[in-house]
């Protein structure tokens, strides 16, 4: 927690561009985007993966905070994909719970 690096974005201690944010969530901009819109959505209070996560309510909370960026960015009638890597075989890397939001080309299916 001390250490964690979305924390340090929530606390404004390490900067990040900003989308959107409520009392319980923050969404900031991907620093190596993947798609013309690629955003993370994250809860702000410390959860370490979906593995970790007990609060229903704060993630369910988490998916539709990120529907609402998706529709404040034009991307609902197109369609963006949400996902929630966890642990490092799905490629998680950053140990604070958060979703990609991503949209603005169109995807292949399965993902790599
Ligand atoms: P993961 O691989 O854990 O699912 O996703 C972590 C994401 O965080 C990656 O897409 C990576 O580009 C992004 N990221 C890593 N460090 C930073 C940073 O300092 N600032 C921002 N805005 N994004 C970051
Ligand atoms: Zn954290």
């Amino acid at each position: 927690m001390g250490d964690c690096l979305f924390c340090k974005i929530v606390a404004g201690e390490i900067p990040a561009t900003k989308v959107a944010e409520s009392d319980d969530y923050f969404a900031f901009r991907d620093i190596n985007p993947q798609a013309p819109t690629h955003v993370l959505a994250i809860p702000k209070r410390h959860v370490p993966s979906l593995n970790e996560a007990e609060d229903g309510p704060l993630l369910g909370g988490l998916v539709l905070f990120a529907r609402d960026v998706a529709r404040d960015a034009g991307l609902a009638d197109d369609g963006y994909r949400v996902v929630i890597n966890t642990n490092a075989g799905a490629g998680q890397t950053v140990f604070h719970v958060h979703a990609h939001l991503l949209g603005g080309r169109s995807m292949g299916w399965p993902p790599g």
